[in-house]
């Protein structure tokens, strides 16, 4: 089989890397050794972060997610609870960190608003005794399953092959160029030549790395989510502190999510987990809403950060934004026809999927440029349609399960 571009690696970065080409009229072919977002995008938060999270630390990275948030509920509404969302200082925060967080936010230009504490309790009842202080702010709930394949299916809408359950073995090389790669569907192994492949396989890239024969330094991080029965929270909860675990509570209909952790790992699909983690979930998350109950857990699950860490002054200039790095291997390693594409966040899959549309768009000599920003991604404007999409494919992840599983 022969492709032009063969993006490996089926999260949310593949899926918007595939959709991104084919849209410009690229012949693409996307593979994924699982279903789609089973990696990191199907085991995440789901916090569509508005940039009020990084303000303080690093408002590059907040003013991206800032753009993102804003063009991700315009094109993907049915992939998103527009719930907005609240910095909550407790009587154990520090007060001077609130108020810089509140100015970082308007120097970003994210919009916040100062709720006072009574006027919150009566949207969100359940808020903790020990809330003091409340910024408002635009954050959200993605969907990452769904956000994932209506990707992919709106890749294939614009003439992309679609194979799921299929990994890459290896990577092929004919001296200096990688020319297209082995991949094995379970019952066939075969080859696909491509003139460009693209890595996307996230925590994954650097295993992707050592078969093209090019080393890619990851340093993954694992955090635990905890999904629990609950009534009646509208909006996402972020404790005003600075980044420490279990800060933030996702809201679900019917259900929170609470998370999360940090905790270096080897291999990102063999590692340990401790349930003490999940405790200090209840216990940190209890200092933002009241009456979460262990006994009624639904699930627990563990997600792997995609965190690279090469070092940044030597291939500096190729860093195009904060928070993710697009490594063009031909510049960097001498291997022609090979892109990798690490970092970033769920939030900022889309412009992360565009760099890599327009450097492999450069490299094709394609001329079309991106037009992700304004067009809608399928199925926005049918609520039935991205759950059979997500059904079609048998995408079913702790993420979201009990919103993309309900009958
Ligand atoms: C605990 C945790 C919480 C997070 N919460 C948030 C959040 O609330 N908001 C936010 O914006 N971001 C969040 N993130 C970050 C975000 O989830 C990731 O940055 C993003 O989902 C990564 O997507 P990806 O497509 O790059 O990687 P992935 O989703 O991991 O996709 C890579 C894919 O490559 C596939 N693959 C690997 N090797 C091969 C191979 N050889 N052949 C074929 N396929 C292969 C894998 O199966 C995988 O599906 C969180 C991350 C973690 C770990």
């Amino acid at each position: 089989m022969e492709t032009t571009v063969l993006v490996v690696g089926g999260g949310a970065t593949g899926a918007g890397v595939a959709r991104d080409l084919a849209m410009r009229g690229v012949d693409v072919t996307l593979v994924e050794r699982g279903r789609f977002a089973g990696g990191t995008s199907g085991r995440s938060h789901g916090l569509l972060h508005s940039g009020a999270r990084y303000a303080v630390d690093d408002p590059e990275g907040a003013g991206d997610c800032l753009v993102e948030n804003r063009i991700l509920k315009r094109i993907a509404p049915h992939c998103i609870a527009d719930t907005g969302g609240y910095f909550l200082r407790t009587a154990d925060d520090d007060p001077d960190y609130f108020e810089r967080k509140r100015e970082a936010c308007e120097e970003v230009g994210i919009e916040t608003s100062s709720v006072d504490v009574e006027e919150a309790r009566r949207h969100e009842p359940d808020l903790a005794e020990g809330v003091e202080r409340v910024l408002e702010v635009p954050d959200a709930v993605v969907h990452p399953t769904r956000l994932t394949a209506a990707n992919a299916a709106d890749a294939r809408e614009h003439g992309a092959r679609l194979l799921p359950e299929t990994e890459v073995r290896d990577v092929v090389r004919e001296n200096d160029r990688v020319v297209g790669a082995v991949v094995d569907d379970g019952s066939n192994e075969r080859r696909i030549d491509a003139e460009h492949v693209v890595n996307a396989t996230g925590a994954w890239a650097g295993r992707l790395g050592s078969l093209a024969g090019v080393e890619i330094e990851m340093a993954p991080t694992s955090g635990v989510m905890v999904a629990v029965e609950f009534e009646g929270l509208d909006t996402v909860l972020n404790r005003a502190r600075p980044a420490a675990d279990g800060d933030i509570v996702v809201p679900h209909d019917g259900q929170v999510v609470l998370g999360t952790t940090s905790v270096d790992v080897e291999d990102p699909d063999e590692f340990s987990t401790d349930d003490a983690e999940i405790d200090r979930m209840f216990e940190e998350c209890s200092t933002m809403l009241s009456g979460l109950d262990p006994d009624r857990i639904d699930r627990v699950y563990w997600g792997v950060r995609p965190l690279y860490t090469e070092d940044r002054e030597r291939y500096e200039g190729r860093q195009i934004s904060r928070g993710f790095y697009l490594l063009d291997h031909d510049a960097r390693d001498g291997v022609i026809g090979l892109s990798t594409i690490v970092g970033g966040k769920l939030t900022t899959y889309r412009r992360m999927a565009e760099a890599v549309g327009d450097h492999v768009a450069d490299r094709l000599g394609v001329e079309e440029p991106s037009r992700t920003v304004e067009t809608p991604l399928v199925g926005h404007d049918d609520p039935d349609r991205i759950d059979e999409i997500v059904r079609e494919f048998g995408a079913s992840n702790p993420a979201d399960e009990d919103v993309t599983d309900r009958p």
